[in-house]
């Protein structure tokens, strides 16, 4: 059965659950939905550090320029402007007034860090769990919402939009709009159109399309691939950002925080050796860029799978007490960090670029909306500051979801539509998963931490011809989470590859090796 709203948000993570409370709360009917089981998904629940609020000496401006360093010179400087001044009242309604998130206190004052590149303690924290907090207690917000529905198991297909879906053949001459999105219920494996006056996409990051990421598995980028096939801008997609270490094992890559080499660990490869001081004087703790390129080259140098943390030298009782919930995943697999080298790898942590949007979130197509790491809203430029990446969801979330309200109107135009096409081809699991393994492989190698013009152009020519394969099988087959995942993969994968060889120039964290 079709579906209809006034505001249709694609996401539930912090950026799609700030739209839908501020557009609710407007008094309009919204639909939440997220591909997994549960409301509490995404990247969100991952983030450990915490969220810029405000330190006791701070300024908008001091957060400002410690934003653009990062950026590389490649900011938009309106949208920083509105961050910095924006998101600490936000923090402090929404996350604090509202939600009552439970932040660390000292005392009376709320408990601030800083991390790399900050040059005040500003971030709030909730211990090293702060994501997890912040999603639990906005999601029962939206749970208890009597102007919200929730659509938890529902992948979106495609969106709906006048150039591709309307059946009056006329409205291609329309300027681009959309009007809602094909949703996949999972259980069922149903398709139905979700008619919205307008859509919000926070479909969150695309790190999964990586052979190693520190994302959950349900960030394999849709969101880019159906905003690119709807024709909305994207753009500064090549800004991938790698995490230096993440524990490398069987299971999901586990994020080891930078303060363990602060704290005195050292990088070192397969034979034992202190690599690092071959890439930069300041050794395992030279800025982390450097130190993730380090590692990516000693694997391949070493054809080794990981290098190695060792912390050793330090007292086995402070460590534990120290690290505890680093310590505890690395005993989970096997590795006791007082005593063992700890294997670790890079792995693809955040994209900086998405779909553009204004400092509404309106994209370049009418009536959608896209908010959070999915989109780009020009503040984190090549690079992003550690701990923005939250606050820009929470204020771009909460900004689209109010615009979304007020410009809905009752008499938005909805074209008819051809029915969807039921097809009963079942795709064999084995070609998913062999197809998702040629794309993180080649995403990795290819375009990853280190790119050449022969690695990208090799990856492009992998990509489209796997494009054309996946597509070949998408148009009969029996429609499934995992095809409609692996069909936005790999136009993602296709999207960051493109922005990657068109980008010539070194700049934040795009990194091209001359060719040797
Ligand atoms: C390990 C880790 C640590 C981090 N630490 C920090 C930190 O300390 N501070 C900080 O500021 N940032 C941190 N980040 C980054 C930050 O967590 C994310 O940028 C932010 O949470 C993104 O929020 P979002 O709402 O845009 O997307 P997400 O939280 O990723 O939510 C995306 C939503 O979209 C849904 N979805 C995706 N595709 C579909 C589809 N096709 N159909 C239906 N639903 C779909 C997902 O199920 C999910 O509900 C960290 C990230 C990671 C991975």
């Amino acid at each position: 059965m079709d579906e209809q709203c006034d505001i249709l948000v694609l996401g539930a993570g912090l950026a799609g659950c700030s739209a839908a409370l501020s557009a609710a709360d407007e008094g309009k009917k919204v639909i939440i939905v997220t591909k997994t089981p549960q409301l509490m998904s995404g990247n969100t629940p991952y983030a450990q550090g915490g969220i810029i609020y405000k330190g006791l000496h701070d300024s908008p401006e001091k957060l400002k320029t410690d934003i653009l360093i990062a950026g590389d010179g490649h900011c938009w400087e309106p949208a920083v402007d509105q961050l910095v001044h924006l998101g600490p009242d936000l923090v402090e309604k929404i996350l604090l007034e509202r939600c009552a998130v439970d932040f660390d206190y000292n005392g009376d004052e709320l408990d601030r860090t800083a991390e790399g590149a900050h040059s005040e303690s500003r971030i709030i924290h909730s211990k090293d769990k702060t994501g997890k907090s912040i999603e639990f207690s906005i999601t029962q917000k939206v749970q208890t919402h009597p102007n919200i529905k929730i659509l938890t198991d529902h992948t979106v297909v495609d969106l709906l939009t006048l150039s591709h879906h309307s059946k009056n053949s006329v409205d291609i001459y329309e300027k681009p709009a959309c009007f809602g999105a094909y949703l996949l219920n999972n259980k069922t494996e149903c398709v139905f159109p979700n008619y919205a006056s307008r859509t919000i996409l926070a479909t969150g990051g695309l790190g999964r399309i990586y052979l190693h990421s520190t994302n959950p598995k349900e960030s394999t980028g849709d969101g880019i691939a159906l905003a690119w096939r709807a024709g909305a801008r994207c753009f500064n997609l090549q800004y991938i950002q790698f995490h230096p270490t993440t524990l490398y094992s069987s299971k999901e890559r586990f994020l080891i925080s930078e303060s363990v080499r602060g704290e005195g660990g050292v990088l070192v490869d397969k034979n034992g050796r202190q690599f690092m001081f071959d890439f930069h004087p300041q050794g395992s703790l030279a800025p982390r860029d450097i130190v993730a390129r380090a590692i990516h080259q000693t694997m391949l140098d070493t054809e080794h799978p990981c290098v190695y943390l060792d912390i050793r030298s330090k007292d086995p009782q402070w460590l534990q007490a120290r690290f505890p919930t680093i310590n505890q995943h690395c005993l989970d697999v096997g590795v006791d960090m007082t005593k063992d080298l700890i294997p670790v790898v890079p792995a693809a942590h955040y994209s900086c670029g998405g779909v553009g949007v204004s400092l509404k979130g309106q994209t370049s197509v009418q009536r959608l909306y896209a908010v959070g790491e999915v989109s780009c809203t020009g503040v984190h430029g090549a690079n992003r500051l550690a701990s923005t990446s939250l606050l820009e969801a929470l204020v771009w979330g909460h900004l689209a979801g109010k615009d979304a309200a007020k410009t809905c109107k009752q008499k938005d135009y909805y074209p008819e539509i051809d029915a969807w096409e039921e097809c009963s081809q079942r795709v064999d699991q084995a070609l998913i998963s062999q197809d998702w393994n040629n794309i993180k492989s080649t995403m990795w190698n290819y375009v990853g931490l280190i790119r050449t013009p022969l690695r990208m152009h090799r990856a492009q020519t992998i990509f489209h011809h796997l494009q054309s394969e996946v597509e070949s099988f998408y148009r009969d087959a029996k429609m499934t989470k995992e095809i409609v995942e692996l069909r936005h993969g790999i136009q993602t994968a296709i999207a960051v590859s493109n922005a990657a060889i068109q980008a010539k120039k070194n700049l934040g964290a795009h990194y091209i090796k001359e060719e040797e």
